[in-house]
């Protein structure tokens, strides 16, 4: 009898009628004979309704800074709601089930409080339920600290529980289920010719991820990756186009030098700031940067320019929620250094073009910078790693330059497709 871990995102337990169909889905499973845990998310949006509840009591846009603790005790509830409603629509149905909070299974975090990190579970009581026959679901997104506060995993940190519990259980597999049918070349509810991506390495569902592809937690591909868990991608939606899904999974050498670019990333709501003046050397960079990170303020893109006169010009992106906070710190340095000011640019999306097989391929940038510039998007900033290529481009280009991008490197015609076309300029 194999064991598979099944996680159950907000949309898919969204309605009565939603949890029901889970339950069912669950049902299919059990008669295959798999023993099952399964992970679920907080009901549709309960989890911004939480927030909004908290950003009315406090008048606070950032809740979680200013009272972490007690946020993550709010957070929490959304998915108690829901593994207690499918345990009953479970038990209805005559399967036998039990929910446990994070807390109950064991699953045990650091004391980071809104961006816990999972140190251990201790799945004991969940092997011994489900060795009972039962179907154990247990809240997503939770854990406990040491010290037994409550703590939570970050937005979207569902995937992450539903991963760490099948390595520490030692599944056959964990199965995503979601509202799109895999894990797709890029968002479809942004281009629509996107296409779903049979199968996709640890390395670039993590870069993927990380650039602003939500379907997946970055650190639930993380600890995949650590792991060895085959993670499977799929609709809960029985009308799904595509009944596999994605899989995610360590890449064969073989396979790895078939991709070229494997996908397209975005994120909005991002700003640049520009610190104009700066003196020479490493001094004024430097205290920036820890300035910054004092305040827990992250940085992404990072570009220096040396002006003809001697002075540095620093560009920095950060998220729109953190703009104030660091053009406070920037003007207040660059007031103590003698700089010649700080310019701000907000509205901006950051697009990523992931793909292992790009690193040292000729051409990409400038079949990039051609699309772009034929589809009249402008680019503010540039960055590379080795498997992929960030771009700042405006809020309101972020869809035309996504859609640009996804032709020019014919994304919707499959991987070998996408080679070519990546090594054609
Ligand atoms: P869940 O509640 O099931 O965790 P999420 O909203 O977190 O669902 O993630 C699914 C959403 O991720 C999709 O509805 C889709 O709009 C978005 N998304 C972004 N990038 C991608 C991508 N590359 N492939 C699939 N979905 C993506
Ligand atoms: N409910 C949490 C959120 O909305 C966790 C999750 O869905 O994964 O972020
Ligand atoms: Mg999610």
């Amino acid at each position: 009898m194999s064991l598979i871990v099944q996680k159950y995102g907000g949309t898919s337990v969204g309605s009565p009628e939603r949890i029901r169909a889970v339950a069912a889905r669950i049902a299919g499973a059990r008669k295959a004979d798999h023993d099952l845990v399964v992970v679920v998310s907080a009901m549709g949006s309960a989890t911004d309704e939480l927030v909004g509840l908290a950003r009315g009591v406090t008048g606070r846009e950032r809740v979680a800074r200013y009272h972490p603790r007690e946020f993550d005790m709010l957070l929490t509830a959304g998915e108690r709601v829901s593994m207690a409603l499918l345990a009953m629509a479970l038990r209805e149905a005559g399967h036998e089930a039990v929910s446990f909070t994070g807390s109950q299974a064991a699953i045990i975090t650091d004391e980071v409080h809104t961006a816990a990190r999972i140190t251990e579970v201790r799945a004991d009581r969940v092997r011994e339920e489900v060795s009972r026959g039962r179907v154990v679901i247990v809240a997503g997104f939770q854990g406990v600290s040491r010290m037994r506060e409550i703590t939570t995993l970050g937005r979207g940190g569902s995937d992450t529980s539903a991963v760490a519990l099948a390595a520490a259980l030692d599944a056959d597999r964990c199965e995503i289920y979601t509202d799109v049918a895999g894990v797709y070349t890029a968002d479809p509810r942004l281009v629509g010719n996107a296409r779903v991506i049979r199968s996709l390495s640890y390395g670039e569902m993590v870069e993927l991820a990380g650039a602003g592809a939500s379907v997946m937690h970055p650190r639930a591909i993380e600890i995949g990756a650590k792991f060895g868990v085959e993670i499977q991608v799929l609709s809960s939606f029985d009308d799904a186009p595509d009944e596999t899904g994605t899989t995610i999974r360590q890449a064969s050498e073989e396979k790895m030098e078939e991709l070229i670019l494997t996908g397209l990333a975005s994120m909005p709501d991002q700003a640049k700031l520009t610190l104009r003046g700066l003196a020479a050397g490493m001094g004024p960079r430097t205290d920036i940067l820890l300035r910054l990170a004092d305040r827990g303020v992250s940085v992404d893109m990072i570009t220096e320019a040396f002006a003809a006169d001697g002075t540095v010009q620093l560009d920095l992106t950060v998220g729109e929620e953190e703009l104030a906070e660091a053009v406070e710190i920037a003007e207040g340095i660059v007031a103590e250094v003698g700089g010649q000011g700080v310019d701000v640019t907000r509205g901006l999306s950051r697009i990523a073009l992931v793909g292992s097989g790009m690193h040292g391929r000729p051409g990409v940038y400038a079949r990039t910078f051609q699309a772009l510039r034929e589809a009249g998007v402008e680019v503010h900033a540039v960055s590379s790693s080795a498997i992929s290529v960030g771009l700042l481009v405006p809020n309101a280009e972020r869809q035309d330059a996504l859609r640009a991008l996804h032709d020019a490197f014919e994304l919707e015609k499959g991987a070998e497709a996408a080679a070519t076309a990546a090594g054609r300029s």
